[in-house]
């Protein structure tokens, strides 16, 4: 069984259409697949057709807030109608904007006019800091995207604002109100020590969260085996997901990922 819970499509910060993405989750022979589209479920409503040989998970990746870190809660088998669930992707939608605004306010401060604007011709749909690092690219400003997040859109750095979104335990709310799993998102890339580390899930799981990805994209299995522990420490569901964005990310490939370790409490058990 190929299992992909995490990925994006252009509805947020991803390359391909949601009909591109479910047909080359096809290709690749994934049988359960999540499109986690962030802050959005844009991607649901265009959708047509999902062949019946793929298990197609509801599911999104929010934006949250934990001691004035950004942290993303996935959720799972979410009914896609749920009231709060709607009512939590507009609100998380205008923050963007107004997000958005910020950021282009602020490198204009440092001489780069109209990058709003700018940002807004490479977002389809729901805009984000990629589309800015995307503009910076055009205009010559960077190299590439990982310039652009580690001069001026990454932690730390004048386009890093995270002030508005809710704090973990309103995400994760939104999400059970929803019927759906909380999912701690790629544990291993915030970039914390162990103790803040197990803090967060800690206070993740007093929230209600209850399961954390043990596996994201292609990443070294000692980091999967410390996930894996952690994961049955705290007594979570494990999950797992490629975060694929785009097919020229060989790193975040759509469907391959490496299975979970045995000792792993697989999170679509709750749901197959
Ligand atoms: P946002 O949703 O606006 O907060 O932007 C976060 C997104 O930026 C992540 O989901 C990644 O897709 C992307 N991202 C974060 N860090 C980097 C980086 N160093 N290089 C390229 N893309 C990045
Ligand atoms: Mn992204
Ligand atoms: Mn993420
Ligand atoms: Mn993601």
């Amino acid at each position: 069984m190929i299992i992909d819970l995490h990925c994006h499509t252009n509805m947020s910060d991803g390359a391909l259409t949601p009909n591109e993405l479910i047909d080359l989750a096809i290709e690749r022979g994934v049988d359960m697949l999540s499109i986690t589209d962030h802050d959005t479920l844009d991607a649901y409503a265009h959708t047509t057709a999902v062949p019946s040989g793929l298990n197609l998970i509801p599911g999104i990746e929010l934006s949250s807030r934990w001691r004035k870190q950004g942290i993303h809660i996935v959720g799972l088998n979410i009914d896609l109608s749920n009231e709060a669930m709607v009512s939590a992707v507009n609100q998380q939608s205008k923050v963007r904007e107004q997000r958005a605004q910020e950021i282009s306010n602020r490198l204009g401060r440092l001489g780069f006019d109209n990058c709003l604007e700018g940002a807004q011709r490479f977002a389809h749909n729901q805009i984000g800091r990629p589309h800015f690092a995307e503009h910076l690219i055009a205009i010559g400003a960077v190299k590439n995207a990982n310039e652009a997040f580690k001069k001026y859109l990454g932690a730390g750095k004048v386009g890093d604002i995270k002030e508005h979104w809710p704090d973990i335990d309103t995400a994760v709310q939104w999400i059970r109100q929803a019927g759906g799993v909380a999912v701690l998102a790629h544990p291993s890339k915030y970039k914390m020590t162990r103790t803040k580390l197990t803090e967060l899930i800690s206070d993740f799981k007093d929230a209600g969260g209850e399961a954390m990805e043990v596996v994201s994209g292609l990443q070294i299995p000692s980091v999967t085996r410390d996930l894996a522990k952690l994961c049955s420490q705290f007594d979570l569901l494990a999950s797992c997901g490629s975060d694929f964005h785009s097919p020229d990310k060989k790193w975040a490939a759509l469907g391959l990922i490496s299975n979970l370790p045995e000792t792993c409490n697989p999170v679509w058990d709750r749901w197959s």
